[in-house]
């Protein structure tokens, strides 16, 4: 996903044109806001964290950019490709060194497994109500 933060900042553009570049193939993309139920559906994994509220309201407070890439090594590469989840810890030339803003706003969501990748992408693709 590209997140509300860097839609808003313009940056959808220069971060497909980073996915691109750097090998991954778009095989599925909308533009798409989410509903409260919808991300707290989504990162239901943190639902015991202090910054759950502030999550699922940054998350929904504009649209998203949804998409399915493809890549050998996919899951890793892209965890490369946007680096640490704190900007400030991100090296330099990830997407989030480049767009995020903080901890929180941080421009872009990758899967953090082959497994959640499938189950993130049937959320987006295959019909967020069935989650
Ligand atoms: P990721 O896999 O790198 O996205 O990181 P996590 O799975 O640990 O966290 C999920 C998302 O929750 C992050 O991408 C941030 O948007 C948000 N998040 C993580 N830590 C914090 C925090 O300390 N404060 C806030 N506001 N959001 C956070």
């Amino acid at each position: 996903m590209i997140k509300p933060d860097a839609v808003e900042a313009g940056h959808i553009g220069a971060i497909l044109e980073k996915i691109n570049a750097s090998g991954f193939k778009i095989v599925a993309m909308k533009l798409t806001q989410l509903s409260q139920r919808d991300a707290e559906t989504f990162y239901a994994v943190h639902k015991e964290r202090p910054f759950f509220g502030e999550l699922v309201e940054f998350m929904t407070r504009g649209p998203i950019v949804a998409a399915v890439l493809e890549k050998e090594n996919a899951v890793e590469d892209f965890r490369t490709l946007i680096g640490a989840t704190n900007p400030a810890d991100a090296a330099e030339g990830t997407i989030r060194k480049m767009y995020a803003k903080s901890v929180g706003e941080n421009a872009v969501h990758g899967s953090d497994s082959d497994e959640n990748a499938e189950i993130e992408s049937n959320f987006h693709f295959a019909g967020r109500e069935q989650f």
